[in-house]
Parts: C-alpha cells; structure tokens; sequence
C-alpha cells in the first residue's frame, strides 16, 4: 500500500528527512514512535503530499506521488488522514463534518452521504451526536468525529499522526479503543504515536525513528519489548 525508498526532506539547509525506507502493507498497521523533532510528523505528511519530499520515492496505492504527473487529489481520496488537531468545521454539525466530502469528492447524494456517515459515527461511539456541534463535544468526541469523518470516505489507508497528544488523559481511551477495532477490522494503518502500550498491542510492526532515519523497526515484542539499538534503549527509558 506503501513503499517508500531513500526518502529526504530538507528545510533551507536543514536536512530533516535522511534517507527513509519503510514499507506498509495491506492489512498491515505500523506505529512509528521516537522523539520530538525526529521527522516523523514530516514523514507522514510526505505521505499525501502535505510536503513536497527532496528526494527519493513515495508509492501510495500503486501511485508514484513523487511524478510529476501524479492525480494527488485521487491518492488522497483513498488517504484517510486524523492529526493532532482534529480540524472539524466549527459551523457545520457532526453530520456535515462527516457528509461534506462525501457528497463534494465522491459525488455521493446527500441521502447516500448521511447514511455513510450514519454507520461510521456508530462505528465510533456518536451516533447520537450526529447534531450537535464540534464545540459542543468533548476532545476526544471531536477527535472520534474525526476519525469517521476520514472513514466515510472509504479510505484504503489511513494516517494518524499523535491523535491522542492534545487529549486530557481520561479521553485517550476511547480514541484508542476506536483506533484498535479499526485494526483490527484489517484496515490498514500508519500511525506516529507516543502510546506504547497501544504500539505495543496494535501494531504489527514498530518504527523507531530519531534525527531523520530509522534506527530500527520490527515486531513490537523486539522494538519495544528488547531494542537492539541503544538510541531506541535511551529513548524507551525516557518515555515508558
Ligand atoms: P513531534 O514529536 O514533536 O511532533 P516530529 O518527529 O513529528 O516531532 P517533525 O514535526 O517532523 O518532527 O519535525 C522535524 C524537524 O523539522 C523539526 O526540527 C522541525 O522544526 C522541522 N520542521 C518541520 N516542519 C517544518 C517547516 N515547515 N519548516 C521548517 N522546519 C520544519
Ligand atoms: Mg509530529
């Protein structure tokens, strides 16, 4: 679903992506962990094409994003993407949050949109919400809209970069419980996180990113569980 080879990113002068390799497969859900500024948030967003990558070579669905002649807005239909921020419109409802793109990109009827988004704000707890405004909704609701928001376009991947950091802590559950039965339905899954726990129970494989290249990645038991890297030792020390 993803291949990406030798990728880099530079700033001005400064490199911030050094040559990544990393591999998505169908099904498959990677968590891509290390510290703040180690790239991993630009290394999503090179993903979709949210940044321009300097060099080397991003597939997404089949599709060479890199091209020149790539049909982006066609990958990024299939993309499903939840940030940090959860980016609903604060003036349309939750039902036309998770209708609006449905009906503009994929020309869905209004009738066909809500019953779309009807199912997947079941699928994550707020089906009984379906009125109410953003900010009438807790955080972590918000960022369940969110999420359904991005699966009633029927994505066949989905990114999550830290959906949980801008929570209070009593709300991360439920975020991460939706986020576990999507993996778990097989969709398949590129998520930079700070829940280790969660990486280490969900992700089939773990990435362990620091200073723009990969340090090392593997099953969650050995990544996690028994580094053989001391720069993802030292990291796991500071945050587990
Ligand atoms: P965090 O865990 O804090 O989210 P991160 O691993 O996601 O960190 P990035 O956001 O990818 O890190 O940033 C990597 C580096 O690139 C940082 O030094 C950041 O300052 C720099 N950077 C990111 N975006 C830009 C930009 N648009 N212009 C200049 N520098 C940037
Ligand atoms: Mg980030």
């Amino acid at each position: 679903v993803v291949r990406i080879h030798d990728l880099h990113k530079s700033f001005g002068d400064r490199e911030v992506l050094r040559g990544i390799d990393l591999t998505v497969a169908p099904g498959e859900v990677v968590c891509v962990i290390g510290p703040s500024g180690s790239g991993k948030s630009t290394l999503l967003r090179c993903v979709n094409l949210l940044e321009e990558p300097t060099a080397g070579s991003i597939e997404v669905l089949g599709a060479e994003v890199t091209d020149a002649d790539v049909d982006i807005d066609r990958v990024r239909t299939h993309v499903g993407m939840v940030f940090q921020q959860f980016n609903l419109f604060a003036h349309l409802t939750v039902l036309e949050n998770c209708t609006l793109a449905q009906r503009g990109v994929l020309r869905r009827s209004r009738a066909e949109a809500e019953r779309v988004a009807t199912a997947n704000l079941e699928r994550v707890g707020l089906a009984d919400r379906a009125a109410a405004m953003p900010g009438q909704l807790s955080g972590g609701q918000q960022q369940r809209v969110a999420i359904a928001r991005a699966l009633s376009m029927d994505p066949r991947l989905m990114l999550f970069d830290e959906p949980t950091s801008a929570l209070d802590p009593e709300l991360v559950g439920d975020v991460l419980g939706v986020m576990r039965d999507l993996a778990d339905a097989g969709m398949t899954m590129l998520v930079v996180t700070h829940e280790m726990a969660f990486a280490r129970e969900v992700a089939d494989r773990v990435v362990f990113m620091d200073d723009g290249v990969v340090v090392e990645s593997g099953p969650p038991d050995q990544v996690i569980g028994a580094p053989l890297e001391e720069r993802t030792r030292t990291f796991l020390q500071r945050v587990l």
